[in-house]
């Protein structure tokens, strides 16, 4: 079969590899759509996460299932499914009190295991989540994405009332406008990105200002940094109120120098925020299939698997228009 794995830095290709066997706990998935996701670009640009070369990339993605293992239950061949793609130690603390998103190890499938950029996933029943057979399963592909920013309203408690700032309308950042509007009433919304295509694109899901940055001396109740620079996040700290509230939901490439005196003598209160949980995840699901969150937008192209090289290529230039590309396999 078909799949796109990471070679090295800049490096990755579309190879013939043998179709996974599955064991009798497992499901064998026929991949129909796979998201190329930021933490993907992290691995692309400066080989972080990846443990294997060469290794299949990806973690979000829709299927069918196609087969089952002898004692799977529940799942059958025909069923439309996503699968949880975290692989937390088992060991630390935060994994034995159930807190995945925080292991002190975590891995995801297509960094520390074979992952969803190919034509069939072999995985664990207990990840496998079905979905609604009606939903589109292209739409269904970014619940993964959604799930995060699920994450990201759920720490922030986003209420109507609140005036909220994002930097960096990536697709994280994208989703995250979307739920806190469809799901928690927000309608202050301002959104700044240096890309132009970008801020089109926060308009269309409902940001209610756009700006390249934000406007000096305006503050904000709650400021997202979802562009992980030094100069992003020190941008998000000086706009947050007094008392206020400033999230990082990004990993960063480089080292960050923060201005720490502006955070203490504001008392602002700064929150970190990591992927989601298994809730989130089916909940993302579930607002995508019933309507209630319209992912649509976000999708710039579908491409075949064979061109998965060259979305990266699009993903990673400086242009950075495109929001989520789909592998379609
Ligand atoms: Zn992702
Ligand atoms: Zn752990």
């Amino acid at each position: 079969m078909e799949a796109i794995q990471y070679y090295g830095p800049g490096d990755v290709r579309c190879v013939q590899v043998e179709r996974p066997s599955f064991g009798p706990r497992e499901v064998l998935i026929k991949v129909s759509y796979a998201g190329i996701c930021g933490s993907d670009l992290h691995i692309y640009r400066k080989g972080m996460f990846i443990q294997n070369i060469p290794e299949t990339m990806g973690h979000e993605f829709t299927g069918v299932v196609q087969e089952v293992g002898s004692q799977v239950t529940g799942l059958a061949p025909g069923d439309v499914v996503i699968a949880d793609p975290m692989v937390p130690c088992m060991a630390c603390g935060s994994c034995r009190r159930g807190s995945y998103n925080t292991c002190e190890a975590l891995g995801f499938i297509g960094e520390v295991r074979p992952g969803c950029f190919a034509e069939y996933i072999a995985l664990d029943q207990d990840v496998v989540l079905k979905v609604p057979a009606a939903g589109d399963q292209k739409l269904l592909a970014l619940s993964e994405p959604l799930a995060v920013a699920l994450n990201i309203c759920r720490r922030a408690r986003f209420q109507p009332e609140d005036r909220v700032a994002l930097i960096g309308a990536g697709p994280i950042g994208l989703l995250t406008v979307l739920a806190a509007k469809a799901l928690c009433g927000v309608t202050h919304i301002t959104v700044a990105d240096l890309s132009q295509a970008r801020l089109a694109l926060a308009r269309r899901v409902g940001a209610s200002s756009v700006c390249q940055r934000l406007p000096e001396g305006q503050k904000f109740s709650k400021v997202i940094d979802a562009a992980g620079q030094s100069a992003t996040l020190n941008a998000a700290v000086s706009h947050t109120e007094a008392n206020g509230f400033t999230y990082v939901v990004s990993i960063f490439e480089d080292g960050v120098s923060l201005d720490i005196n502006a955070l203490v003598s504001a008392q602002i209160t700064l929150v970190g925020c990591n992927v989601y949980t298994r809730e989130d995840l089916a909940r993302a699901a579930q607002v995508i299939s019933d309507g209630t969150v319209d992912v649509e937008p976000l999708i710039s192209q579908v491409l075949p698997l064979s061109q998965g090289a060259e979305a990266f290529r699009i993903l990673a230039s400086r242009e950075k228009g495109a929001a989520k590309i789909l592998l379609r396999t």
